[in-house]
């Protein structure tokens, strides 16, 4: 089997080799090389010690902040490589750091306290392939299988739960039986792992093709830390636009969904507080009046829980708020749902729409789909026109204002805001002349209000 490597990865081997020591490329470029993907970054191990990859590489640019876990970052070309000594990791006895990581002689040990077969593999141009526990057959089946026994594994790190689902959900692939058992089994260990490793990882696995089936599977893992997706388990909606329950339908909303994380943190969110509003009316249908603030307000008490940042935060809860809002079939519905959302987040916002019916009972879909399509083609022509949607657009500004008399104060801005209203309610059109025209001074302004 051959992997084409960089030429400056293949140098940096050459020269360790040179210098009498072992040297390959391992872990995730390999298994990526032999996916037919690119590699994001060549990582290199090797026997010599770091300070013997130092003096090695005495006169490259080097930084050593790693060298206590046996990695010195090394320059060529501009690129940077981790070079790592082959290292076994000591004790776990908090499930999630190694109590200390010691160096080791042979790469044999050092692929061995890797998580997955499919990530434990090394490579040298002459050497060829090095894959000591099945790794390419794995690779090939479409299978995530741990190095050893899974219990063991799992114990020794929890963090690695997550990695085998987010690998599983990137790749599509199944989790080996045994290793899932053991994930099933051991999502308690999660419990160690800090809280902004896990939200690490849950982006990583919710931005993956094959979610759907890893979320229904593996709900309980998703639980341990999300206790409050446990609710829209198995939860019917008795309601006629809907085929599955709350879960399952959530599900199926993220993989709808583009792979981008306000996206796909929406979808998980947006119907989370609809146990907490089911009624059921007269015919027995149900309903969940208001679950969209609910489910808002606890997708920010989960996001923050997470240690999200704001930004991320408040944007997922914004989408998550307004995901049941009609979609507008007006022009001036629509620079209100702009004014509102912004460019980004309408755009953001069809998305979940389109994501949320395709969730739904398949004989409710075109009539939905059509709808989407008309109020998509109404903002792709609101902002063809370059319409006002924000403030900053109005063809006035403060000092337009203060020229035409108004003294400079917070009465500047409520001027300029309410000139904004009548522009967004059509009620004027976004022209200078027009708007200088509608300004009210506040004397007259007292007199009409
Ligand atoms: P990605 O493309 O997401 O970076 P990767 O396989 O390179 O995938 P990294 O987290 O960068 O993943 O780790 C590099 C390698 O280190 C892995 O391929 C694996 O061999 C090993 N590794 C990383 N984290 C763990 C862990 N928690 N337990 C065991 N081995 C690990
Ligand atoms: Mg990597």
């Amino acid at each position: 089997m051959h992997i084409t490597i960089p030429a400056a990865a293949a140098r940096l081997l050459a020269r360790l080799n040179d210098h009498g020591y072992e040297a390959y490329v391992v872990g995730g470029c390999v298994r990526d090389a032999l996916m037919g993907r690119t590699p994001h970054d060549w990582d290199i191990c090797t026997d010599a010690l770091p300070q013997q990859v130092k003096e090695v590489f005495a006169g490259h640019p080097i930084h050593d902040t790693g060298i206590r876990h046996g990695t010195v970052l090394v320059m060529e070309q501009g690129e940077g490589y981790e070079i790592t000594t082959f290292r076994v990791d000591g004790d776990y006895s908090d499930h999630r750091h190694p109590d200390r990581v010691s160096f080791v002689r042979s790469l044999r040990e050092d692929l061995a306290r890797r998580d997955f077969t499919v990530n434990a593999m090394a490579y040298h141009p002459s050497a060829g392939l090095i894959d000591l526990f099945g790794g390419e057959a794995d690779l090939a089946a479409g299978v995530i299988r741990c190095v050893g026994e899974p219990s063991e594994r799992f114990a020794e790190d929890g963090l690695r739960i997550l990695r085998a689902l987010r690998f599983a959900a990137r790749f599509c692939f199944q989790v080996e039986e045994r290793t899932g058992q053991a994930m099933h089994a051991q999502r308690a260990l999660l419990d160690y792992i800090a809280a902004e490793r896990i939200f690490s990882e849950l982006k990583g696995f919710l931005s993956g093709g094959g979610v759907c089936a890893l979320l229904l599977e593996y709900r309980d893992v998703f639980a341990q830390f999300l206790p409050e997706i446990c609710g829209m388990f198995d939860f019917c909606q008795y309601n006629p636009h809907h085929c599955y329950d709350v879960w399952t339908h959530t599900a199926h909303a993220v993989e709808c969904a583009p792979p981008e994380t306000v996206l796909r943190l929406t979808m998980l969110f947006h119907d989370i507080g609809k146990p907490s509003c089911f009624t059921r009316d007269e015919r027995g249908i149900g309903h969940f009046l208001g679950h969209p603030e609910v489910s808002a307000q606890l997708a920010n008490d989960i996001l923050r829980r997470l240690r999200s940042d704001n930004r991320l935060r408040e944007a997922v809860v914004r989408q998550v708020r307004s995901h049941d809002w009609p979609l507008p079939e007006t022009e001036r519905a629509g620079r209100r749902f702009l004014a509102r959302l912004g460019e980004e987040g309408a755009r953001w916002s069809l998305a979940v729409h389109r994501a949320d019916i395709l969730a739904q009972h398949p004989a409710t879909q075109p009539a939905k789909l059509e709808r989407l399509a008309r109020a998509e083609a109404l903002l792709d022509d609101l902002l063809a026109q370059q319409a006002c949607f924000q403030l900053k657009d109005l063809a006035v500004n403060g000092r337009d204002l203060i020229d035409l008399g108004l003294a400079p104060g917070p009465s500047v801005g409520q001027e300029l805001k309410r000139l904004f209203a009548l522009v967004i309610e059509g009620e004027c059109p976004n022209e200078r002349g027009a708007l200088l025209a509608r300004v009210q001074r506040p004397k007259e302004h007292a007199e009409t209000t």
